[in-house]
């Protein structure tokens, strides 16, 4: 097996993150590896912003609904004990930002839950398998039950 020194953990502040979060933070201790984390702003409104913007988490805004998402970054990334500067926000789709994230930060294994969904929400596609697909290194779906 590889020995992974950078391991990116995608984290959505849905009632699992924990459970993947926990899993990435496992195989970190296993390979004394960094431990990167990223949100993507994907549910909130951002008028007027470029696409793919990296929002600074160090500076405080006046847009109450980003600073309640960098609070939730905040607080799980310091549970995680996750350097400040491994630590991103960014606004722009999922998939797409996890991964070219990942290229840029030369990172080895992206984590991700994964719904194992059936049925339409298959065909619609989901997350984990867009990282999967674009990803250029080793990608790890954590399996989340429904109950
Ligand atoms: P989904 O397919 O949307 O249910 O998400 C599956 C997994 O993808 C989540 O458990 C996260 O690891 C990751 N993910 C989904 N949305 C985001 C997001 N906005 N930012 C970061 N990671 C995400």
């Amino acid at each position: 097996m590889n020995h992974y020194q950078n391991i990116l953990l995608a984290i959505d502040f849905s009632d699992y993150g924990h459970y993947v979060a926990q899993r990435a933070k496992q195989l970190v201790d296993q390979f004394s590896a960094h431990l990167h984390i990223i949100h993507v702003l994907d549910n909130i409104p951002m008028p007027d912003t470029p696409y793919g913007l990296v929002i600074p988490l160090d500076e405080d805004s006046s847009y109450d609904l980003l600073e309640a998402e960098k609070n939730k970054l905040k607080q799980i990334s310091d549970q995680l004990d996750i350097a400040p500067t491994r630590r991103w926000m960014v606004w722009g789709e999922p998939q797409q930002e996890i991964t070219q994230l990942a290229t840029q930060q030369h990172i080895d294994l992206i984590v991700v839950g994964s719904h194992g969904r059936h049925g339409l929400a298959v065909l619609m596609g989901s997350t984990a398998k867009g990282v999967l697909y674009h990803a250029d290194c080793d990608v790890l779906a954590i399996h989340l039950k429904e109950h």
